[in-house]
């Protein structure tokens, strides 16, 4: 098991960044942060000034190999990494980290997905089009106003995320009892905890106060700390993620990985048999979409993806590999549950 040493969520905590490195045991001299162009613009000077100056600055402009490697060529002789920005720079971060055998700071600006806590990294450019393997961040520093104030759509696709560990915890007790695989209990109830608190709470959830703001916050990063107990990302993941993954090939670019999931969770539901109706009212209470048409999807779009999503990870039993869909089940799925 990998676990973050420390993680501090609050208001205002960006400006306590240095100590909270140092505090940790790491040395602050030379941090190089990975960050996206518009949050360098927003929170550069107070973790620059957090940091006493001594930053280098990689600018990240995608999820790719190719971002991951100039990190890694500004780490040399660095004491750490930080990502800091949404879910394309803490990936970027993490694996460039993992590689260069440093230490890794996770600093999220939005609350999108659970990939702020947990031990992988999605990465274009590598051999699969899902996350890869790296470690979990030894610090998570979580600043609940800077995340309040990122686009409200960040945190309803955080909501997208986090029920989908609904349908990724019952594909993992089939595959358990269909292919025998390791099925970890206590991992499984942390994940389900973190699908409660948008499941239950969904209509408070939906006002986006700052509590709720912090409960969200805490529920990916609970999420992420569960692959992290169970050493791989199946409480995360399960048919609703590789549907999710699909469309990102299909259609690059449409919808956040958080919305698709959630989508994709009211689907597994329903072939899982359980309450569909439930998750789809809890993600429209959040905002997020429950439609195709409202992510600009296009019916053909969603319908492949249904009937191909397992073979981009055929070890990976799910309900899609139970339940094998056609073209013309897969149409029948969506429609009964409004996606169409
Ligand atoms: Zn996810």
């Amino acid at each position: 098991m990998e676990f973050p040493t420390r993680i501090l969520i609050g208001r205002g905590v960006l400006a306590k960044l240095g100590d909270f490195i140092e505090e940790g045991g790491t040395k602050k001299r030379k941090a190089v942060v990975a960050a996206g162009t518009k949050v360098h613009e927003k929170v550069s000077e107070v973790v620059s000034s957090s940091l006493n100056g001594s930053v280098e600055w990689v600018k990240v402009t995608a999820a790719d190999i190719q971002n991951v490697e100039r990190v890694m060529t500004a780490a040399r002789g660095a004491s750490c990494i930080i990502g800091l920005g949404g879910g394309k720079s803490v990936d970027v971060g993490k694996l460039a980290a993992f590689r260069s055998a440093l230490p890794f700071f996770s600093v999220p600006t939005s609350a999108s997905h659970d990939g702020i806590s947990s031990p992988f990294a999605s990465i274009k450019g590598l051999d699969r089009p899902y996350s890869v393997k790296a470690k979990p961040p030894v610090g998570i520093l979580a600043d609940v106003r800077v995340i309040a104030s990122a686009p409200r759509r960040l945190l309803s696709s955080g909501c997208g995320d986090l029920v989908s560990k609904m349908t990724a915890v019952r594909d993992w007790q089939l595959a358990h009892d269909v292919k025998g695989e390791y099925y970890g209990g206590y991992a499984a109830s942390l994940a389900l905890m973190s699908a409660s608190v948008v499941l239950e709470g969904s209509k408070k959830i939906g006002e986006f106060g700052m509590d709720s703001v912090r409960d969200i916050v805490e529920a990916l990063i609970s999420a992420g700390v569960a692959a992290g107990i169970a050493g791989s990302s199946r409480p995360c993941s399960g048919a609703e993620h590789l549907f999710s993954h699909y469309l990102d090939l299909l259609a690059p670019g449409v919808g956040l990985h958080g919305e698709k999931c959630g989508i994709g969770t009211i689907m597994m539901s329903k072939l899982h048999g359980l309450d569909w109706e439930g998750v789809r009212s809890a993600l429209e209470h959040v905002k997020a979409p429950t439609t195709a048409s409202e992510m600009d999807l296009k019916e053909e779009q969603v319908v492949e993806a249904l009937v191909k999503a397992s073979s981009i990870r055929p070890e990976r039993y799910t309900i899609l590999s139970r339940n094998k869909l056609n073209r013309e089940k897969a149409l029948r799925l969506a429609k009964s549950t409004g996606v169409f």
